[in-house]
């Protein structure tokens, strides 16, 4: 018999950057939190603050190996994200995504557990539909140097609806979109902390390609709410469903912006695109919103000076 109707809540990647405010959230919510991270591409700095929390729990532990605890939601974020990060040991990510979600499946069929993989934009690959909705099937090379990423999350989708059918775990799956915010990693080479970090150095910031391929960036307080709202909802919304802010702009559009915001005298340097780098992507979240009731409220311009801020402080 338990003792405590908290909800006990399983974070993988919890000491990630989405992770990290994930359990701040949850914490704030109430619920108790088991936070588990090999700390691969997280760092404990994270959830520095949330340690004294008699409800917060930081365990190390690798998703490619099972995992036995009793819990009652899982939010499955562990895996590197950014490309520097994930195509350092191409293999290793690979296996946290599909061993990963099979553990994680497994835990919450045998705890009946419901289940959110943090998927991604990237199983539209370099799309061929824009904006992207939830029926277009992607447009992915599977032999790629992102294929360690996007194909091991496609096929963890492929797990979370096969575990749903035939076990009938109940699933969430949210496709999120480029997010940022204050504790990015700043040397995870994502477009926005190099930019804010160029910037505040005064250094030349580094345009892949000719910085026409657009992006969408949403603030990460917006897709924590969307996460937890997709979590919250009726059994038979299992998505997959887009999570992201569908304002794009192209890279060399925000590079002009936080230039401009943090006052630097940086010139741009044009550098090679990175392989398979995705020409356009803009979510779009009707379903998000229908469904949900959620949709992003933060702009770009006050998203930005919240990022800038932190990392000010943090070079400072
Ligand atoms: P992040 O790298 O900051 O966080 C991922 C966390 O997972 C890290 O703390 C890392 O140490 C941990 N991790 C990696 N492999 C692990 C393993 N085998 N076992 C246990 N922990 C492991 O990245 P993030 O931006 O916070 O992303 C979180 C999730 O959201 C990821 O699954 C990512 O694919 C997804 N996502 C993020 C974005 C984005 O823009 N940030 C966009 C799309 C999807
Ligand atoms: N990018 C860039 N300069 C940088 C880092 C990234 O021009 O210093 C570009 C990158 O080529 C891509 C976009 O910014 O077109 C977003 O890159 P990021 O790695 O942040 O996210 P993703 O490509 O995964 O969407």
């Amino acid at each position: 018999m338990r003792l405590s109707d908290r909800k006990r809540v399983l974070v993988t990647g919890g000491a990630g950057f989405l992770g990290s405010h994930l359990c701040e959230r949850l914490l704030e919510e109430g619920a108790d939190v088991l936070c588990v991270d090999n700390f691969y591409s997280g760092s404990k700095d994270n959830v520095a603050h949330l340690l004294s929390h008699p409800h917060f729990e930081l365990m190390r532990h690798d998703v490619t190996f099972p995992l036995y605890v009793e819990v009652d939601e899982i939010y499955n974020l562990a895996c590197p994200a950014s490309p520097i990060h994930y195509q350092r040991d191409p293999v290793q990510t690979t296996k946290t995504s599909v061993h990963g979600a099979i553990n994680l499946l497994g835990l919450a069929k045998r705890t009946g557990a419901r289940i959110l993989q943090a998927s991604t934009s990237e199983v539209y690959g370099d799309p061929e539909v824009h904006p992207q909705t939830e029926d277009y099937w992607g447009h992915v090379n599977p032999i790629g140097t992102r294929a360690c990423y996007d194909e091991g999350k496609r096929a963890a989708e492929t797990l979370f609806f096969d575990y749903h059918r035939q076990h009938g775990v109940e699933i969430k799956v949210a496709r999120i979109f480029n997010t940022y915010g204050p504790r990015m990693h700043p040397n995870d080479g994502r477009v926005v902390s190099n930019f804010i970090v160029q910037a505040l150095r005064g250094e030349a910031i580094t345009v892949y390609g000719d910085g026409t391929q657009t992006r969408s960036f949403c603030y990460v307080d917006d897709l924590i709410d969307g996460l937890m709202a997709l979590m919250a909802s009726p059994a038979e919304v299992t998505g997959p469903i887009n999570l992201g802010n569908p304002n794009e702009v192209t890279i060399g559009e925000l590079a002009e912006e936080i230039t401009a915001m943090v006052g630097s005298a940086s010139t741009v340097r044009y550098e090679p695109l990175p392989g398979d780098d995705p020409k356009q992507r803009q979510p779009d979240v009707t379903l998000a919103k229908s469904t949900l009731g959620w949709e992003p409220k933060v702009k770009r311009e006050d998203g930005l000076r919240l990022t800038v801020a932190y990392f000010r402080d943090r070079m400072a």
